[in-house]
């Protein structure tokens, strides 16, 4: 189809300093847990980035000298000229594409501990690292000031010779020592670098200038800077210090790449920054300061809204992390009119996990995602079909739709049949709970595509049982039946049920997706650790009744911490007047309270309920899949060659890990081997 023309203007070219970038998608500097370890595997992800139509990819930040390392998280590195091999990988990979290379160079101070390199942190004052190490990071002095110039203009050539078009120079995230030197919280300084605003950027400033005699001639030098860290007075602001900031070095980069800092605030969930764009309001006044390019970000998916953000002359380049991780292929669906077809992110953050957790990136969305290398899976394209055979796959979840989809790309004639009476199994249902609206969008990209299909068929309010699939001749069945949440309370903390659970009103997750709440005092028992608790607290206190949330962890919803969310919602459910009780499990119950214990003492105490929510694990809806593989004569005697179960049917996990093992399925249906590619991953090389 060709291009609307309202999205002309997403494809003109900018120059941006000595470089041209070929349309304004930008895909900004992001984390993914490959970094130095895996260089083959960088390599591909941000190629296929470029494949697919993003003007520029990025690096993640990249480390400039081993006096700031954040080990064991997985960045990039260019201590010096040995690195340069495993940069090339990425910038050739980007180039064959004919876009640009971006590299973020950056020095940690205090934020690294240095827990792999040993050497004493540096600040601008001294201070104790971010972290909890025991480690305190040393004053700079005019040495190591001298010193960090000379390492950041060494790493500018490094990365013009691995081939970068451009170079960064990084404040922002408060992760940065140049952040930390613009900072008067961190900035008690009294010589030239400290005191006033002037000061307080001069180091940025002399490596902004330094930057640019270095390589300038020829590649772009972009400054990434975080105008506002959401801290009031208490930190930089749009309103305050970052306008005399961006008016001070105005004209020195060759583009300004702005965002909000810290990470969590720029990276935001949908749960907590649902609007597309959400950074404008503080990233807006930019533009009018300064006449060099501007990109920023937004968790940026329509076309209507980029256009929007250029002709309002907020933006020049749209920025995308989390955008183009979910479809690297969002430009050039636009490009060749295909827009409806956009994989759109859901804010979910599953990515940043990676990061957070030192693994390689994965995402709900786009499960090929950090496989491009391992699996050399490509997310537009898959293997043809290796026979004429019919495939049934049965329920229409988050797996069972990418499975089907991804089947019919493949060619198969595929039947999707669901018990209810809507698709989309829990992407659907998890949907209408608060702040997962975008959950959805892991349904509609799937069921938009499949009902375009005409090798697919789906039938709706289907509920199939063994007699049923035993007589309708398919010859492969895929299993995609979901789970359902345990009413014992066994789980992590348990593993037998809780007594006295037939004294009180006791109701699971699914009760409340069902439409039936509980009423009065409600006591939630979360050893689920993910968003499933905390959401539910919101919803029920929202709607009037009096919660608290009982969880055997030091934290509310531990794991997503990962996700970047846990502070946030601690403080949405304190703020909204919901009872935390941490290091505790429910471990009994009577008619009108349960019996708490104290995970460290084992002291027991007792707390009125009049309801039961019980977060704690989930069984697999594999009743099906047990019945009929245990009757092989049946199945022979039906024509049935396979039967697999997927999914949560297979193992409950989380919405990526459906998709995954939906997508999985499909390749490995009379295709590839599960198991073969994991036998890929990169080892480290032996050459020093
Ligand atoms: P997953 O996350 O693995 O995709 P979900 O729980 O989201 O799993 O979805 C499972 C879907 O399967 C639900 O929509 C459910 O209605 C459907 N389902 C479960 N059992 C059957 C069945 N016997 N026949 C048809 N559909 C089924
Ligand atoms: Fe978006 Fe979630 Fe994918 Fe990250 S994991 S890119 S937040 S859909």
């Amino acid at each position: 189809m060709p291009r609307d023309p309202r999205y002309d203007i997403l494809f003109e070219p900018l120059q941006i300093g000595p470089v041209t970038i070929k349309n304004r998608f930008y895909q900004v500097p992001h984390c993914n847990g490959l970094g130095y370890a895996r260089p083959r595997s960088l390599a591909a992800m941000r190629g296929m980035k470029a494949e697919g139509g993003w003007g520029a990819v990025c690096t993640e930040e990249v480390e400039i000298h081993p006096s700031s390392e954040i080990s064991p998280y997985i960045e990039g590195r260019l201590w010096d000229q040995r690195d340069i091999p495993a940069h090339r990988l990425m910038t050739e990979a980007v180039h064959q594409h004919g876009s640009l290379a971006g590299v973020e160079l950056v020095h940690n101070g205090f934020h690294a501990p240095n827990r792999t390199s040993r050497l004493p942190p540096m600040a601008p004052s001294a201070m104790p690292v971010s972290a909890y190490d025991p480690v305190h990071a040393r004053a700079m002095d005019l040495t190591d000031i001298k010193n960090l110039r000379k390492w950041y203009r060494q790493a500018a050539l490094n990365a013009r010779e691995a081939g970068y078009d451009i170079v960064y120079v990084y404040a922002g995230h408060c992760m940065t020592t140049l952040m930390h030197f613009m900072l008067p919280r961190y900035n008690q300084r009294s010589d030239a670098y400290g005191g006033s605003l002037e000061n307080r950027v001069r180091l940025t400033r002399e490596i902004l200038e330094e930057t640019k005699e270095a390589v300038g001639d020829q590649c772009a030098i972009a400054f990434r800077f975080a105008v506002d860290e959401l801290l009031g007075k208490d930190g930089m602001t749009s309103e305050g210090e970052a306008r005399d900031v961006v008016g001070m070095l105005a004209e020195h980069p060759d583009l300004w790449d702005v965002n909000i800092s810290g990470w969590t605030n720029d990276s935001s969930t949908a749960r907590f920054e649902p609007i597309e764009g959400y950074q404008e309001k503080y990233t807006t006044f930019v533009k009018s300061l300064t006449s060099k390019p501007v990109v920023g970000v937004g968790r940026f998916t329509s076309p209507d809204a980029m256009v929007s953000q250029i002709k309002r002359g907020v933006l020049d380049l749209i920025g995308a992390a989390r955008p183009s991780i979910a479809d690297p292929f969002l430009p050039n669906k636009i490009a060749e009119g295909r827009h409806d077809e956009i994989r759109e992110c859901i804010g979910c953050n599953i990515c940043v996990t990676g990061d957070n957790l030192c693994v390689p990136i994965r995402c709900t969305q786009n499960p090929t995602m950090g496989e491009e290398w391992r699996r050399k899976w490509h997310p537009e394209k898959i293997a043809p079909k290796q026979s004429d055979d019919a495939v049934l796959v049965v329920g229409s979840g988050p797996s069972g739709l990418e499975c089907a989809l991804q089947l019919a790309n493949r060619g198969y004639q595929v039947t999707l049949a669901e018990a209810g009476t809507e698709l989309g199994g829990r992407s659907t249902r998890e949907s209408r709970l608060p702040g997962l609206s975008s959950y959805a969008r892991v349904r509609d990209y799937r069921s938009n595509l499949l009902q375009q299909k005409s090798n697919v068929e789906i039938y709706l309010d289907s509920k199939l049982d063994e007699a049923a699939l035993l007589e309708f001749g398919f010859k492969h069945i895929l299993l995609a039946t979901g789970s359902r949440w345990r009413r014992d309370g066994t789980g992590r903390q348990h593993h037998a049920p809780l007594p006295g659970l037939e004294l009180l009103p006791v109701f699971t997750p699914d009760d409340l997706l069902d439409g039936n709440s509980p009423a009065g005092e409600v006591v939630i028992f979360d050893d689920d650790h993910y968003y499933m608790g905390g959401v539910l607290a919101e919803k029920l206190i929202t709607e009037g009744q009096k919660v608290t949330l009982v969880t055997p962890d030091v934290k509310v919803s531990a794991w997503t911490e990962f996700t970047l969310e846990q502070e946030k919602i601690q403080s949405r459910l304190m703020k909204l007047g919901v009872r935390i009780i941490t290091s505790h499990s429910v471990n009994a119950v009577t008619s009108d309270a349960v019996e708490l214990a104290c995970c460290y003492t084992g002291r027991t105490s007792t707390l009125p309920a009049d309801a039961l929510l019980l977060v704690t694990a989930r069984d697999a809806n594999d009743a099906l899949y047990h019945s009929l593989k245990s009757n092989p004569a049946a199945l022979a005697a039906a024509g049935i060659k396979t039967v697999e179960v997927i999914g949560d049917a297979y193992a409950p996990g989380s919405l990526a890990s459906a998709v995954y093992y939906g997508h999985l399925a499909a390749r490995c249906f009379e295709g590839e081997s599960w198991d073969a590619a994991l036998f890929e991953g990169e080892r480290p090389g032996l050459v020093n």
